[in-house]
């Protein structure tokens, strides 16, 4: 099937990256957020980020005035009547997703496909709320979507072929490269990824270094361009925890027990960069480590 309009739902961190790279791609895409103030928020960071390219060379303003006329805010799901491919990129909340896909399937037109951008969550489960788990799929963009090469697709036991080769042709026309993952908690960067990230605050918990000492050695000892609790941060620290669970209840094995100081930075609600505290405090010039 061919994708012309594209519908994002949650204009977050990654709602808003996806929106730009589809808009780039010269898809028109309809932006969707529950809270309006992150449309608007969205819609200046795009910008800005587009702006960044520009200076960097690898788009011209053409490019940037283009992609920016090609996203429409959407205040409601009303919106989504036609288009070609929903893609769900809200919170990392199973039930939260479910509740957007039931209110979102009597929106869409009947041969329209739906993606979600879940870290974890059972393609399958997710598909099954819908009335179409045939034209269902899981499309796992990577943070920051604008810079990363890896888009994972994940079919669910119902996808079909022909959403599967629309998706993949999509994946190809936005420049990025895609590996495929069978269904299973966390699929494959983040069943690798996480676990170490959570090894790294199990590490921190148990006093065998500080935070700086933690990131300085993975760093410059096993060559990584982020510490682990730094890149926790950039993910989301409530993201991370829900990527846990999900591994831990849905492999049922206790060497994916989330770290009980985890935990508590979430119950804070320091959930890392956006949130402005995290394993490191951003509210000064530069991040300070917050243990
Ligand atoms: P985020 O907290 O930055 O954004 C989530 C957005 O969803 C918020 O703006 C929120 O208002 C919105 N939202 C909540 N309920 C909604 C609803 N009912 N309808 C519409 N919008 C709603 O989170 P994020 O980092 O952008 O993560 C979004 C999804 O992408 C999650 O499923 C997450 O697991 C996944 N993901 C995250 C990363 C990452 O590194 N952060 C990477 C890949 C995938």
């Amino acid at each position: 099937m061919n994708i012309e309009r594209i519908g994002v739902i949650g204009a977050g961190q990654m709602g808003n990256g996806i929106a730009h790279v589809c808009a780039l791609a010269g898809y028109t895409v309809l932006l969707n957020d529950v809270k309006a103030e992150r449309i608007e928020a969205a819609f200046d960071i795009i910008a800005g980020n587009l702006s960044r390219q520009v200076a960097r060379g690898k788009i011209t303003d053409a490019d940037k005035d283009r992609a920016m006329n090609n996203i429409q805010p959407a205040k409601s799901l009303d919106a989504f009547r036609d288009v070609d491919l929903a893609i769900e990129a809200a919170t990392e909340d199973e039930k939260l997703k479910k509740q957007i896909f039931v209110d979102l399937c009597p929106r869409l037109s009947k041969q329209a496909m739906i993606a979600s951008n879940t870290s974890s969550i059972s393609i399958t489960r997710l598909a099954s709320v819908t009335d179409r788990p045939e034209r269902f799929i899981g499309l796992h963009f990577m943070n920051p979507v604008p810079l990363m090469q890896l888009v994972e697709l994940i079919r669910g036991i119902a996808t079909e072929e022909e959403t599967f080769l629309s998706v993949q042709a999509l994946v190809k026309k936005l420049g990025k490269t895609s590996a495929n993952s069978e269904d299973f908690p966390a699929f494959i960067v983040n069943r690798i990824l996480l676990p170490m990230i959570n090894e790294a605050v199990y590490t921190l918990y148990e006093g065998v270094g500080t935070v700086e000492a933690i990131d300085t050695a993975m760093r410059l000892g096993a060559n990584h361009p982020m510490g682990p609790l730094q890149l926790a941060d950039f993910i989301g620290l409530d993201t991370c925890l829900s990527v846990m669970q999900v591994l831990y209840e849905g492999l049922a094995d206790s060497k994916y027990r989330p770290c009980p100081l985890l935990v508590k930075y979430v119950e804070a609600g320091w959930l890392g960069q956006k949130t402005k505290r995290g394993f490191y405090d951003y509210r000064g010039e530069k991040p300070v480590p917050t243990r």
